[in-house]
């Protein structure tokens, strides 16, 4: 169905619809969209949410388990009953890993064996669900030690540095370690003990992070209890993403595989995480020296580095390869079938996951009804929607790598953009994050959005943005060019998208005090009592996720900000140029020129697609070939060789520390860090190359639309002679 129909057929409805700018559309098409958008914005309801949510929450789902792969039918089966098309469930073997027996038992100097379960509680029947287990962290290196524990802090290098210094050696020894706050990955921490010749790892939560020094604890409140316990995998999949024994390719069903000695990105150490509670009497007998006064967490207790307590740890794990699943479905584009835009919410959960990932996958089961109803009511969108439910995503990214290996030729081609969301809701904050060339159209979205605190999206977003930078001693003022985050780090499904396959991405989220993360305790009563009861940000999650996808679907001419971009990528090369070098040992002269050509480039492009639009519809003819340049940009930033150390990792502005952290302009980055000034230059060398590549492509593109003359259907005439008085007030730019 034309988008014309909907201008005659719903004008008078649009009429009353904010008009904002819709960058990408000429005034009739915008009107067009409007109609579509409010339709669809009209569908999700909490209640239904609030269903799938119930049921996806019901039972632990882990990576691999039976139950999960119930849940891929269910959704695989839903997506067919809400009308979308090519309903596919795609197989990859690959590395799963169940706990057979995980011990932590102190043997002096007192006796202490470490529960690894958590308490049930009588407000939330499903924490007594038998089928819940222990913790454990898979691919854990399986074996048992004997050996004194030393307490290393939050276990970065750094940590390791401060222990070297009190003539403390870890070789050998068990390394207690707390999840810190802010995040860092726990298999960073694993790798940094496995480095420095640890014989185990174990990971605990410090109440000064998660639990009570933070408010009020589970069940009457949203923090971490005594008992909770984080899971988790302590996969290196910052090396590499995906499964470990296929780097790069496709886990399908007899692919070749490497052998677990071969696998970066497989752990050698033994780990298991420890509640509070658990690691308290470890702490308590500790003995040693006393740890320095950063080091001591939330416990009423004086940390020491250790040396009096001996502790056994025994870990068996179950590492096999089982089948993970990944859903896929399309709702195929009425004009430009061969543009894809991708949306996708990972299955897998530790426990129940009401959060991580159960509250993105009701939101996604929202949004794809109201588009499967859009498209019964007759309005199929000009690009195609893809939606994906991934699996293995907490073990190692695993089903959208496989997804994204397996299909790499077609995505680079074929792939407008990748809109993830993991969690959607854990609380009432808008937390976005989107490469230099989306953000903006997530700003203009959030404007058409109405937050339940009966203010636009955009409105209670920009207040959070403002209180935020005023508690950290910023500038009250926020301008909408900073609120959505452009650093993306790792830890989600983007990661093969934007890394490895250079497509843009958008990540959505809504987030609040959260203490529960990846425990028994984030389930469906933690979501009904603290995180979102009525289910109002779920809703909301689904609608901004929608109209995004809508927005990139049906656009004239796609809503990219390259000259957002540039500036974008100025202030990394400003953060990295921050007083760390001379001009002596690099020179990064040509590379700002490059950047402000893009910016000119970007900004020559942007008026002219503006009036463009302004004087009417595009000709197809022209948008089509005009798009195709456009998609081809996010590509240039790929290298084919990766970062050094990293082959995995192509793009050139955006990698992930180990840490997860976001690490901009990574080649280039990590060089200077490290002092390698040849590479650092070398890679200089390649963003100057990518820079003026993309500049020449802007170029291009934007004589796409000054070269040619065209001709103009008769439906647009009508549509331009609608809206002559807008077309006017338009012009001016
Ligand atoms: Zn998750």
């Amino acid at each position: 169905m034309g988008g014309f129909f909907l201008v005659v057929a719903v004008s008078l409805a649009a009429d009353k619809a904010p008009q904002e700018r819709m960058t990408g559309f000429s005034a009739p098409g915008a009107k067009a969209e409007r109609e579509v958008e409010s339709r669809f914005k009209g569908i999700p309801s909490a209640a239904e949410a609030r269903k799938y949510h119930r049921y996806l929450t019901a039972e632990p789902h882990p990576a691999g388990s039976e139950r999960n792969n119930q849940l891929a039918q269910y959704v695989a089966d839903l997506w067919k009953e809400q009308g979308w098309e090519d309903v596919t469930i795609h197989r990859y073997d690959v590395l799963v890993s169940d706990p057979r027996e995980v011990v932590v038992e102190m043997v002096s100097p007192v006796a202490y064996r470490a529960r690894m379960r958590e308490d049930s509680y009588g407000e939330d029947p499903d924490t007594r669900n038998p089928n819940v287990r222990g913790g454990y962290l898979a691919l854990s290196a399986s074996g048992e030690v004997t050996a004194p524990v030393v307490y290393a802090n939050s276990g970065s290098p750094e940590d390791y540095e401060v222990l070297r210094k009190q003539g403390i050696d870890v070789r050998g020894k068990i390394v207690l370690v707390r999840y810190s706050n802010p995040y860092s990955y726990r298999g960073f921490k694993a790798l940094m003990a496995q480095r420095h010749g640890a014989a185990a790892i174990l990971i605990y939560s410090d109440p000064a992070e998660d639990g009570y020094v933070q408010g009020k604890v589970f069940p009457e409140g949203p923090w971490g209890p005594e008992s909770h316990i984080q899971r988790g995998a302590i996969t290196y999949d910052f090396m590499v993403a995906g499964d470990p024994l296929t780097p790069g390719w496709a886990s399908v069903p007899g692919a070749k595989r490497i052998t677990t000695q071969q696998a970066v990105s497989l752990p050698n150490i033994m780990a298991a995480p420890l509640s509070w509670r658990d690691a308290k009497p470890l702490l308590e007998n500790m003995g040693g020296p006393a740890a320095p006064k950063e080091w001591q967490g939330g416990l009423k207790i004086s940390y020491r580095l250790g040396g009096a307590a001996r502790v056994h740890v025994k870990v068996d794990m179950d590492t096999r390869l089982a089948p993970n699943y990944v859903v896929e479905a399309r709702i195929r584009g009425s004009q430009f079938p061969d543009e894809w835009i991708l949306m996708g919410n990972h299955r897998d959960a530790w426990e129940f996951g009401a959060v991580d990932p159960s509250s993105g996958t009701a939101s996604m089961l929202e949004m794809s009804r109201a588009l499967g109803d859009l498209k019964k009511q007759g309005m199929r969108p000009k690009r195609t929607l893809i939606v994906c439910s991934w699996d293995g995503e907490e073990i190692g990214l695993t089903g959208s790598t496989e997804w994204g290996e397996q299909f790499a030729d077609e995505l680079k081609k074929n792939l407008v953009a990748y809109i993830n969301v993991d969690s959607s809701t854990s609380g009432p904050k808008f937390e976005p994050t989107a490469v230099g060339s989306l953000a903006p159209l997530v700003v203009e979205v959030s404007r058409s959005l109405m937050d339940p605190s009966g203010r636009p999206l955009y409105q209670a977003w920009k207040e959070d943005c403002r209180l935020e930078a005023r508690s950290l001693g910023g500038k009250k003022k926020v301008s909408d060019a900073q609120m959505v985050d452009t650093r993306i780090g790792s830890g989600s499904d983007h990661t093969v998208f934007l890394n490895f396959l250079g497509r843009p991405t958008i990540g959505l989220t809504f987030e609040g005090t959260y203490g529960v993360y990846h425990s028994v305790y984030d389930g469906f009563y933690w979501m009904n009592r603290f995180g979102d009861p009525g289910y109002r940000y779920h809703i909301l999650l689904a609608q901004a996720w929608g109209v995004i996808a809508l927005r990139l679907a049906n656009a004239e001419v796609l809503p990219f900000d390259f000259a957002f971009y540039a500036m974008n990528i100025r202030q990394f090369l400003e953060a990295l140029t921050k007083g760390k070098y001379s001009r002596r040992e690099l020179d990064l002269q040509p590379v700002l020129r490059g950047i402000a050509q893009l910016q000119k480039a970007g900004d020559v492009l942007k008026q002219a697609v503006d009036s463009r639009l302004a004087a009417g519809p595009l000709d197809p003819a022209v948008a089509g070939p005009l798009n195709q340049c456009l998609m081809a940009f996010e590509g240039n930033w790929l290298n084919p060789e990766g970062i050094p150390g990293r082959p995995w990792f192509k793009h050139m502005l955006y990698a992930a520390r180990y840490t997860y952290a976001h690490l901009e302009l990574p080649g280039l980055t990590e060089a200077v860090e490290s002092g390698d000034w040849k590479t650092a230059q070398d890679q200089a060398r390649l963003l100057e190359n990518a820079l003026a590549k993309n500049a020449e492509l802007l170029r291009q593109a934007a004589s796409k639309l000054t070269a040619q003359r065209h001709w103009v259907g008769p439906e647009q005439i009508i549509a331009l002679k609608r809206d002559r008085p807008e077309m006017g007030r338009k012009k001016q730019s």
